[in-house]
């Protein structure tokens, strides 16, 4: 244990292995280091063990201790007292996908999770059933559990949670008069459709029942309304506590909650003012946040909202809406999600900026006039599909310089005169390669045309390049016969010179 200043990366470790140091002189009085970590004294475990979120925490006690009676004394120091939130996202993910019913049994007991867990994230615990949350059957405390297991809907993992062993616990926990249970993520694999003779619906009806049974509760905002429609009142406005059936087909609400924050549990009517911009819905995660809880961010394309980050990146629109009255400084900049752009085709080919709609992309161009591809439905903006008429200065100026060194690759759409398709450079290309798979006489007459066309101006290009050389050929030519030229009247000035030189003075 002398390598205490080996470790290069930082003092905290260099700190940590003194403390183990420490440790292995403490316990070991012919100071050979300890054999295993069972052996570190307990006040050196608890303070490793703080490092830990809680999981991990019981875990490592376990693998200190190999039966489940035997637990020493430092038990409570190492799994510590703080536990009213206990998040298996905080541990190794490829570890909690790996934990049993018995291992999550077994955290539940060592947090005390009855008496002081409030809120139970079980997120990636795949193997779990749900046998192990019986250590929570009947608890007045917690008032949230996740167990969506999976953090974003189409994540298609194989999970194990079963309505069988999940439910009576659930029910322990809604049946008797006050309980604490504010919020519940329940599986995607329970939510896809509504069967309303299932053992999820009906719980979902005892659930909703458990608080219309509350009676009346004000919305903490406006103090107006209800928070929730009871006795079937104000049904349509305000719904019920959770979603009893599909919103739509795209949008799915159903078993999730109406009107409570995921993240901070405070709900609102979701009608009066600050209410309704208060909770917004994430399509990809289905989880309602308030605005202090989490940013979202509205995507004006599919006009859904996401979690900005977390669940989904945002580009925001690069067109110019007013160039053509003079204003090229405003920017549309509305938000667009990266499906809308990527599954979309909503980002231009050629400078990959993003659109949020054909009127930001297309500005002048008439109605029926098109600058997307019909086939492989790439676009190309209206700056980059008419360089020379682009009110980009940059955009003209890149084109000259294409131009110029002769690298200038022909990116215009063509319509076919026959079946009206678009076809984009890439897709003439391809079909060029193989015009005899092309169906419409049209398409093929277009690429022909396209070809000779292309063609034509590369033959311009290299004749205006071979002209130039030609040009310049002959210069130096010239240049040679000035040079020689030059020679012969050096030479003759010296002779004149020499002849003066003879001349008798
Ligand atoms: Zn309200
Ligand atoms: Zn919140
Ligand atoms: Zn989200
Ligand atoms: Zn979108
Ligand atoms: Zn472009
Ligand atoms: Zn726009
Ligand atoms: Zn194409
Ligand atoms: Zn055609």
């Amino acid at each position: 244990m002398a390598d205490v200043e080996i470790s290069g990366d930082g003092s905290g470790n260099s700190k940590r292995r003194r403390l183990l140091d420490g440790a292995a002189r403490l316990h070991n009085d012919d100071d050979s280091p300890p054999n295993c970590l069972a052996d570190l004294p307990s006040g050196i475990l608890a303070h490793t063990a703080s490092f830990l979120a809680t999981p991990s925490r019981v875990l490592l006690l376990h693998a200190l201790n190999d039966s489940d009676d035997d637990v020493p004394s430092s038990s409570s120091a190492i799994v510590g007292s703080h536990h009213e939130v206990l998040d298996f996202g905080q541990i190794e993910k490829a570890l909690a996908e790996k934990l049993s019913d018995q291992d999550i049994q077994r955290i539940l007991l060592h947090t005390d999770a009855f008496n002081k867990v409030k809120k139970l994230l079980l997120t990636n615990c795949i193997k779990m059933t749900g046998v192990g949350l019986e250590p929570l059957r009947g608890s007045e405390i917690i008032e949230q559990i996740d167990l969506s297991i999976v953090e974003f809907v189409g994540d298609d993992r194989e999970t194990s949670i079963s309505c069988d062993h999940v439910l009576p616990i659930l029910d322990s926990l809604i049946e008797r008069e006050g309980p604490a249970m504010k919020h519940l993520q329940f599986p995607k694999k329970w939510r896809k459709e509504v069967v309303t003779e299932s053992d999820f619906h009906a719980f979902l009806g005892r659930y909703n029942q458990m608080w219309e049974g509350r009676g009346r509760i004000d919305c903490p905002m406006c103090k107006e309304q209800s928070v929730l429609a009871y006795d079937g009142e104000e049904q349509d406005i305000i719904g019920p506590w959770v979603y009893t059936s599909e919103h739509s087909e795209e949008w799915n609400f159903y078993g999730t909650h109406n009107n409570v924050c995921y993240g901070c549990l405070k709900y609102s009517c979701g009608e009066c003012d600050d209410g309704g911009s208060l909770l917004h819905f994430c399509y990809k995660c289905e989880r309602t946040y308030c605005v202090h809880c989490a940013t979202l961010n509205y995507c004006s394309v599919c006009e859904k909202e996401y979690c900005l980050d977390y669940c989904k990146e945002f580009y925001s629109c690069d067109g110019r809406p007013d160039a053509d009255f003079g204003d090229y400084d405003f920017k549309c900049g509305q938000n667009i999600c990266e499906d809308c752009v990527y599954s979309e085709k909503r980002e231009c080919r050629k400078c990959k900026k993003s659109y949020c709609s054909t009127d930001c992309s297309n500005r002048t161009y008439d109605e029926d006039e098109i600058n997307r591809c019909d086939h492989c439905c790439s676009f190309l903006c209206y700056d980059c599909d008419n360089p020379l008429s682009s009110s980009n200065t940059l955009a003209v100026a890149d084109f000259f310089n294409k131009v110029l060194s002769g690298r200038h690759d022909i990116d215009k759409l063509r319509k076919c005169g026959d079946c009206n398709k678009a076809a984009c450079a890439d897709c003439q290309l391809k079909f060029g390669k193989s015009v005899e798979n092309l169906d419409c006489k049209g398409c093929v007459k277009m690429i022909v045309s396209a070809l000779l066309e292309e063609k034509e101006m590369k033959k311009e290009l290299q004749g205006e390049l071979e002209r130039k050389n030609e040009r310049l050929e002959s210069n130096s030519a010239q240049i040679e016969e000035l040079k020689e030229e030059n020679c012969r009247l050096k030479n003759g000035i010296k002779e004149v010179k020499n002849a003066i030189k003879g001349l008798p003075m």
